[in-house]
């Protein structure tokens, strides 16, 4: 990336940061993905924590995952639950773990939080249950406002990851959205406003781009 983008990233950054505090979550900025994922370690804490996360392009090509299961943090994986019991099981392992991993679809220069999501198993946990949440945001999700977030989710973020998921949406098909019920990735849009527990979620943007 080219030095202006670095300095441009790094003081939107740091309004971002800002913004973030007052709507009473925790701003972090790093340049690289490598030091976002050292972000991430130190964020969790030391000892056994339980660490849990959310469908994202960002977190999977981190490679961070790896890096928990390493430090000794007892990590819950998701797609090991198959059977009804074992999915209820997950449910409540995640509801009650330290930290929730995740990416976030959009964030508005005010400091909003804007999520998409099919079954919504991802922006619940955003909401309510982990002690902490850990977003990681590559600066190129970062919007105006929110209605540039959505249309960001819909014809930029949604195309690729349904065309991924080999789905039959209009998206996948044309490259934008058709406000597809049938098959559908976006049942639920939720807008991170504040942080009800103060500090509860934290935000690290990574001055690169990084997924969709
Ligand atoms: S509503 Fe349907 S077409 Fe639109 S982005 Fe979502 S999945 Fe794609």
């Amino acid at each position: 990336m080219d030095d202006n983008k670095k300095v441009f990233y790094r003081n939107q950054a740091e309004g971002l940061i800002k913004k973030l505090e007052l709507h009473k979550m925790k701003g972090y900025y790093c340049d690289t993905s490598a030091q976002a994922k050292e972000k991430i370690l130190e964020l969790i804490g030391e000892g056994k924590k339980t660490v849990a996360y959310g469908g994202s392009m960002t977190i999977d090509d981190m490679g961070v995952k790896d890096l928990i299961v390493k430090r000794g943090h007892d990590l819950i994986v998701r797609e090991n639950a198959h059977t009804k019991e074992e999915i209820k099981e997950l449910k409540t392992r995640v509801i009650n773990s330290d930290t929730f991993l995740m990416s976030t679809n959009a964030i508005t220069l005010s400091g909003e939080l804007i999520n998409v999501d099919g079954r919504g198993n991802r922006v619940c946990y955003l909401i309510y249950g982990p002690e902490q949440v850990i977003v990681v945001c590559g600066m190129n999700k970062v919007v105006t406002d929110i209605e540039e977030g959505i249309n960001r989710v819909k014809n930029f973020a949604s195309p690729p990851n349904t065309v991924r998921l080999k789905k039959e949406t209009p998206c996948a098909k044309l490259g934008r959205c058709g406000n597809c019920v049938d098959d559908t990735i976006c049942c639920q849009t939720v807008i991170t406003r504040v942080s009800m527990v103060p500090g509860r979620i934290k935000v690290i943007l990574v001055g690169e781009e990084l997924g969709y």
